[in-house]
């Protein structure tokens, strides 16, 4: 695996640290950006165009133990059919269904893997976190697969992408969703049971492969995910505002591009917005979307931190998550969008853009979207005083005006 991983940042000159999970990713610039990054539709197959990639531009570069992580659902719309065209190309698939992005599934699914080559070792870190202490003490230095593949939703997403780091894999992510952009970034979502919820850092993918047949479904749940995954993307706009804002008060230098980057599909999608009827089933919105969702995550990789798609409008969703005991009847997007009109209003700047958009995808505008979207108004006013407590060393906008400005730009986003 050491050998594959030299091949794969030599070829490709890529930054160091790219799958190698002992080097702590935190520290910037060991982030890299995905090798294979393909939006389309009508994919004939997905391992088949890997393949086809990885000989084009790493020569002698094959896999051939692949771990297919799905869940119940996605094993239907797609993890099947995935692993049975690596059968067909003579590969050797291992395939698992997760129920949750529960610490204790990563555990069933890394102990699964450790079983039959127990005595080897990991290449993991050793940190505070369980899992780290658990695994990171392994001896174990070959492996069952050679690469992890997640089909699914944030969820199985989250958990493949973890697993394949604590594994030392590489890491294809195939989502089934768009409803936020953690298909494509080097974090996983991990749910720690009665400790919450933890943003875990891992490596960004080896390939994200957006397949628009795939993201579009006629199930109930499907036009709250794609207006979740907007609100994620126009969330940028905000999240870059309070990032130079953080920049004039020589707080954290701001860089153009990686700013640039997470807003430009912001602006993208505000345009196409005005312009489409149905944007849910519409090919090319949904491209544009899933570029733009993994442009922003590709700009976190770039800077080494959440900073260029996170600002006040993520603490308040964070904050919000803590005060319903992480279990927000609103999605992310909503979230990060309802921070993001509040902080636009206290900023000056983008609010009467943002609302036009929201109106067009069908985000909340007003008191009556709150609550139709789950939300309940006085945990909201709440959680804009507690979000100073999260990531209090990230200065945004609520840093620099203080609770109460942050509570009047509230009331005039969403009136009462
Ligand atoms: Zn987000």
């Amino acid at each position: 695996m050491k050998l594959i991983n030299k091949t794969i940042d030599q070829c490709l000159n890529r930054s160091s640290g790219a799958y190698k999970g002992y080097l702590s990713p935190k520290i910037p610039k060991q982030f890299t950006i995905p090798i294979i990054e393909e939006v389309s539709n009508r994919i004939e197959s997905i391992p088949g165009l890997i393949d086809r990639r990885l000989k084009r531009d790493v020569p002698g570069l094959r896999f051939a133990k692949p771990l297919i992580i799905f869940d119940d659902i996605t094993r239907a719309i797609a993890g099947e059919k995935i692993a049975s065209q690596f059968k067909t190309m003579g590969a050797h698939p291992t395939t698992e269904i997760v129920s949750s992005n529960s610490i204790s599934e990563i555990e069933r699914i890394l102990d699964s893997g450790l079983k039959r080559f127990a005595g080897l070792e990991f290449d993991c870190e050793i940190s505070s976190t369980h899992i780290d202490q658990k695994y990171g003490a392994v001896k174990c230095g070959e492996k069952r697969y050679d690469i992890v593949y997640g089909v699914g939703g944030g969820s199985v997403i989250d958990v493949a992408k973890y697993v394949a780091y604590k594994l030392n894999l590489p890491f294809v992510s195939i989502p089934t969703s768009l409803a936020n952009d953690g298909f494509a970034s080097p974090f996983s979502v991990i749910n720690l049971g009665q400790d919450g919820t933890m943003t875990l850092c891992a490596n960004t993918p080896l390939a994200v492969v957006v397949d628009i047949d795939l993201i579009k479904s006629e199930d109930p749940g499907y036009q709250r995910r794609i207006r979740s995954g907007i609100g994620d993307l126009l969330s940028n706009l905000t999240a870059v505002l309070d990032w130079q804002l953080a920049d004039q008060k020589n707080k954290e230098r701001y860089e153009s591009f990686s700013g640039f980057q997470a807003i430009c599909g912001a602006q993208l999608v505000m345009n196409e917005l005005r312009t489409k009827k149905d944007i849910f089933y519409d090919d090319h919105f949904l491209e544009t979307l899933a570029c733009s969702l993994i442009a922003s995550a590709e700009s976190m990789s770039r800077y080494g931190s959440s900073r260029p798609a996170s600002g006040f409008e993520h603490k308040l969703y964070h904050a919000y998550n803590v005060l319903t005991d992480f279990a927000p009847r609103a999605t992310h997007g909503e979230l990060v969008a309802i921070g993001a009109l509040c902080s636009s209003y206290a900023h000056g700047k983008f609010q009467d853009n943002l609302r036009e958009a929201y109106m067009y995808a069908g985000l909340p505008v007003s008191n009556k979207n709150l609550a139709d979207c789950g939300i309940d108004r006085k945990i909201l006013l709440k959680a804009v005083s507690e979000a100073q407590k999260v990531k209090p060393e990230r200065y945004t906008i609520l840093e620099d005006r203080g609770v109460e400005k942050m509570l009047s730009a509230l009331h005039e986003a969403y009136p009462d």
